[in-house]
């Protein structure tokens, strides 16, 4: 038998094939020792047309299917260790998107109960997938956070009704900030070779991933390493950052999951150590949705995209050889149903800024 594979073997390592596996070590425990450890990948045609190194860490391989598995498992770990919740406990959050998901599987893994509620405005697909594994989905009215009745609020009030519950409150919670302390900025020192990268680079939600690592490479080269916002339409944080005044800019975003109207108890630590921000139009953003499929084989959501062509403009700013890490925070299959159609393309007027040669992707009506 053995004999069998080397013959086998042999003629894949002398065309070049390399038979060790690389990066992901032995075994890991359950699901959440599956999250985090993505590969850090080199987006090889924005890296030659800038001359520098842009990086993403690829968020979307996390068994979840977002960056937002670390803050899920790390609010879930941070209520364990401070007694919150105890075997058969429920897990309340008030989430629309990734955090959810994340949390469902965890919850799942685990052996806890999970109860989501969320904004009625929601697509069925989302409220489905939650179902599917195994969550409580609770649609309530979409009103403003000052209302009693908003989603976030109803989660808060539900946990604190039961017993052995916990409201998980990814926002102001920074066991979400630690996560991306603990896990995230590490990962970023070691795939870099011992932190060779000049900048991170992304936008925020919670905040808790820019916070973090932020803070951690920030800390570990001694303020070598600069921390970057990316911010979409919508947001007051690029404006906070860059003149000191939280106020918007553009109206709404195609992107989902980013762009913030307050500063979170996650960012709050670390929005000093912030270089600076870079606004990213949404133009740019479905641009670069495009290019990355067509260019890199990556099939991402806009906010990652978003991410992506941040990078590329800061790597541009700091000049040929310098090196940007930036996060793929999730797949496209979310959201394809919205941008891969020339329909909802043509109502937010985004066809034109897809060159014609990548229109060919456009396969949904
Ligand atoms: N991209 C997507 C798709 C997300 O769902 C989120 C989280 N809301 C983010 C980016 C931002 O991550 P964070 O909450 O750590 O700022």
């Amino acid at each position: 038998m053995v004999a069998i594979l080397r013959a086998a073997i042999r003629p894949l390592a002398r065309r070049g094939y390399a038979t060790a596996v690389t990066g992901y070590g032995k075994e890991v425990d359950g699901f959440v020792g599956a999250v985090g450890n993505t590969p850090l990948i080199r987006l090889n045609r924005l890296s030659q047309e800038t001359g520098c190194n842009v990086l993403a860490k690829a968020e979307f391989m996390s068994p979840g299917g977002s960056i937002k598995d670390r803050a899920a498992l790390y609010l879930v770990k941070d209520a364990e260790e401070k007694g919150l919740i105890r075997p058969g406990g429920t897990v309340v959050e008030g989430t629309a998107g990734n955090t959810g998901i994340g949390l469902a599987h965890v919850c799942r893994s685990k052996g806890y109960q999970c109860v989501i509620y969320m904004p009625d405005t929601q697509s069925q697909e989302k409220i489905d997938l939650l179902r599917m594994l195994g969550a409580d989905v609770r649609p309530v009215p979409a009103v403003a956070f000052d209302n009693p009745q908003n989603y976030n609020h109803q989660a808060k009030r539900y946990a604190a009704s039961l017993d052995n519950a916990v409201w998980t409150n990814q926002f102001d919670n920074t066991a979400n900030r630690n996560a991306h302390i603990l896990t995230t900025g590490p990962e970023i020192w070691e795939q870099t070779n011992g932190g060779k990268l000049d900048a991170f680079i992304c936008s925020t939600g919670t905040g808790g991933t820019l916070a973090g690592v932020t803070r951690y490479l920030t800390e570990k080269s001694n303020g070598r390493v600069e921390g970057w916002l990316a911010d979409p339409p919508g947001s007051v944080l690029y404006n906070l950052v860059e003149n000191g005044k939280a106020e918007r800019v553009g109206n709404g975003s195609i992107t989902e999951g980013i762009g913030q109207g307050r500063v979170t108890s996650n960012l709050q630590p670390d929005l000093s150590l912030l270089t600076g921000a870079l606004h990213v139009p949404d133009s740019a953003s479905i641009n670069m949705v495009y290019r990355l499929l067509d260019e890199e084989g990556l099939y991402v959501g806009a906010s990652s995209a978003l991410n992506v062509w941040a990078a590329a403009e800061l790597a541009k700013r700091k000049g040929k050889g310098s090196t940007i890490v930036t996060v793929l925070c999730d797949g496209a299959y979310r959201y394809q149903a919205r941008l891969f159609s020339r329909v909802w393309l043509e109502s937010k007027g985004l066809i034109s800024h897809i060159p014609e040669n990548l229109q060919k992707y456009i396969v949904l009506p």
